[in-house]
């Protein structure tokens, strides 16, 4: 990307330079239960078609009674990178897909910050249905919809995935550890090994913008991550 716009992107997020981070923690704390549902429909098999018209269908849980649409994900079904957030919000609700609205629009200042457009990345949610007035997702929500998110991450095989704040966190990764303490490592997805970096959730930084250079820390952290991948020189 040219240095100019970069540093742009870099101002939007409130970044003036980088400055090296001390060495990661240790992830602690004990994995979350996570709440037995058992889907009807074989999603692990699904094609994208089939996957989101099942989405689309979908009234495994409550949420479906109160959304305008589920919002599937969006971007590149190839992508190097898959971001996942947390759920729908109004704006994204009413359009029928992720991050489009503030916390979106810093999503996109962030990536694009990262060297990377919106399109160019895979985005998707833990839920598919916004919770009502925004609301975190219930358990029993997130164990409904979690067969999709795993085969959207099936079908795209993305090299790293970015996680967004505590829901998206502590969900995939079945802990309840906080994202303070979850910055700053590579995890890996389930049994997939796929890396796995966490950082906060942009409406966070929406509230408390002193946090972003955290975020810039994390990308930068993700990208590196990623590079090793690339190069082949990673444990
Ligand atoms: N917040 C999320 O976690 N996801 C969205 O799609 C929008 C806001």
């Amino acid at each position: 990307m040219h240095t100019g716009l970069h540093n742009a992107y870099l101002e939007a997020l409130g970044i003036q330079r980088w400055v090296p981070r001390p060495a990661p923690a240790t992830a602690a704390g004990s994995a979350a239960e996570a709440p037995a549902y058992k889907p009807k429909a074989d999603t692990g098999s699904m094609d994208w078609e089939a996957l989101q018209a099942s989405v689309t269908a979908c009234t495994r849980c409550t949420l479906h009674e109160t959304r305008i649409q589920t919002v599937f994900g969006t971007g590149d079904i190839n992508a190097m990178w898959m971001i996942i957030g947390e759920a729908p919000g109004a704006d994204e609700d009413r359009q029928g897909e992720p991050f489009v609205g503030r916390a979106g629009q810093l999503l996109n200042a962030m990536l694009h910050a990262a060297g990377y457009r919106r399109e160019q990345v895979y985005i998707a949610n833990i839920l598919k249905c916004r919770p009502p007035g925004n609301r975190n997702p219930l358990p029993e929500e997130v164990a409904c919809c979690q067969d999709y998110l795993a085969r959207q991450i099936g079908l795209v095989q993305p090299k790293i995935i970015l996680a967004l704040g505590s829901i998206a966190a502590q969900n995939l990764l079945h802990t309840e550890v906080s994202v303070g303490r979850l910055r700053g490592i590579r995890h890996s997805y389930g049994e997939t090994g796929i890396p796995l970096v966490v950082t906060y959730h942009p409406a966070y930084l929406l509230r408390s913008p002193l946090e972003k250079r955290k975020v810039w820390e994390d990308l930068r952290y993700a990208q590196r991550v990623y590079r090793e991948l690339a190069a082949g020189t990673s444990e």
